[in-house]
């Protein structure tokens, strides 16, 4: 195989909802390169189409048609296991809306993808959570019931969560977007920090200043992409 710098390549991804004469095409011909490293936005209105694509790339939803390789692999060719092995070790997931289990604690919240991934041992499951809690600053909530956090917090063990597993890319979708601007602000931090630090961050957003912030925009309107908005 080819040496390549390149984490994700989409070629021409086209998917629609729905059929014949109630057909949606929510991304029509999308192409671009990502890089290893690399900080992204993706940017549009509401209904352009950005969460249909960040779901494509983290292998959450297939594409209707068109080509997408993930160090070089192209996904399709992949079994839903392979997908899934490549889900739970590679990638973490911010999303706007949390999903954390609410009557659970902190630290059980955060490190569930261990136990998804297979990682048997409970004292070593703990021993890692508790370090990334600490990089979040939350390690005196780790017994809380998640439900009785700010959002900034829980959008904070969202971060922990995500990263517990030591992923190659984080995709954030709409992070801040629950949040006041103070905590939007932690968290922009938190996420720009982790990118420093050699991970791939895609962040859906759209905030034309946060968007401003990463190396790369792609702009999405009506699911095609554009130079501007
Ligand atoms: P964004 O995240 O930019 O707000 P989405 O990717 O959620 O946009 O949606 C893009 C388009 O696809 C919209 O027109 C939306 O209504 C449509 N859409 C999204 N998800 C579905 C779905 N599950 N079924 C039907 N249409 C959908
Ligand atoms: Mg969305």
């Amino acid at each position: 195989m080819t040496k390549t710098n390149s984490i994700i390549e989409a070629k021409n991804i086209i998917r629609t909802y729905g059929q014949k004469d109630d057909i949606c095409k929510a991304l029509d011909g999308v192409s671009f390169t990502i890089n290893k490293g690399e900080s992204v936005a993706i940017i549009g209105k509401s209904g352009s189409g950005k969460s249909t694509l960040m779901h494509i790339l983290a292998c959450l939803d297939k594409p209707t048609s068109g080509e997408l390789l993930i160090n070089g692999t192209d996904v399709s060719k992949m079994s839903e296991k392979q997908q899934e092995i490549l889900r739970g070790e590679s990638f973490g997931f911010v999303f706007q809306q949390f999903f954390l289990n609410p009557n659970d604690t902190v630290l059980e919240n955060v490190i569930l993808p261990l136990k998804i991934n297979g990682q048997d041992n409970r004292k070593i499951r703990e021993e890692k959570g508790i370090k990334i809690l600490e990089e979040v600053d939350l390690l005196n909530k780790k017994n809380n019931k998640a439900k009785n956090l700010s959002g900034g917090q829980k959008q904070r063990v969202c971060i922990a969560r995500a990263l517990v597993g030591n992923p190659q890319i984080v995709f954030a979708d709409e992070p801040t977007g629950n949040l006041d601007s103070t905590n939007g602000e932690t968290i922009e931090k938190i996420l720009f920090g982790l990118n420093k630090k050699g991970i791939t961050l895609i962040l859906v957003t759209h905030d034309q200043e946060l968007a401003q912030k990463c190396q790369k925009q792609i702009m999405i309107k009506d699911g095609k992409i554009v130079n501007k908005l």
